[in-house]
């Protein structure tokens, strides 16, 4: 049975690969986060220029670089970092480069927690599928626990069919957490992503479907404590 109640973490690392992962995907999470007390902080791989929603002439990787920082902020994010690799190719940067990346950013935050989109990427992005693959490369000779948030099988169902989406959802025996969140932060982040969210029926329809809810499962779960009997 899925609890109601998030872990307990005192410092999440966001591990994702795009701006607008932090937000579109786990800006409610994160905001449930912040409000038990931890600070947050995200580590992204890319500037998103390989985006295939355009609203602007200029420059994509640097408009999603300004919107990624303000959208930040609006989240109450304490330490961000975005690094330049290409967008739509995370798969065929060496694992150990990228890895190196989420291991320095965690001990210099001292994460206790790594947050991350679900292994299959949500969407079925490969960029997705690699940031959850390095996290997880990172945290699992550390033993950092990897929480996944991951969308209901039938919301993907939903989105699959009205938008021939690739959405892949969990079953309800496969969540650890099923929590109730307040997006009024996250929608906020969400409008900075301007360029990616003012026309994106995909992602309005998601929402709309989730409700207030947000279903999260383990890929590391925390350890449990040694024994004490003797
Ligand atoms: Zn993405």
């Amino acid at each position: 049975m899925s609890s109601s109640i998030l872990p307990a973490a005192s410092s999440v690392l966001v591990v994702c690969a795009h701006p607008d992962d932090e937000s579109f995907g786990l800006g409610a999470v994160l905001t449930a986060f912040a409000e038990q007390g931890a600070r947050t902080s995200v580590l992204c791989f890319t500037r998103g220029e390989a985006s295939t929603l355009h609203v602007t002439d200029d420059d994509l990787a640097t408009v999603r670089s300004l919107e990624f920082a303000k959208a930040a902020a609006v989240l109450g994010v304490s330490r961000t970092e975005l690094l330049g690799y290409p967008d739509g190719q995370l798969s065929d940067q060496p694992l150990s480069e990228l890895t190196a990346h989420v291991v320095r950013m965690a001990n210099e935050v001292a994460a206790d927690l790594l947050l991350v989109l679900d292994e299959g990427g949500i969407t079925g992005h490969p960029d997705h599928e690699r940031a959850t693959q390095i996290a997880m490369t990172a945290a699992t000779p550390r033993g950092v626990p990897v929480l996944a948030w991951v969308i209901a099988d039938g919301v993907a169902e939903t989105l699959n069919h009205e938008f021939s989406a690739k959405f892949m959802g969990r079953s309800d025996d496969q969540l650890d957490f099923r929590i109730s969140v307040d997006r009024t932060i996250q929608g906020e982040a969400i409008a900075c992503h301007e360029s990616q969210s003012s026309s994106n029926p995909v992602l309005r329809r998601r929402l709309e479907l989730s409700g207030d809810l947000e279903p999260l499962r383990w890929l590391i779960p925390v350890a449990p404590l040694p024994s004490t009997t003797a």
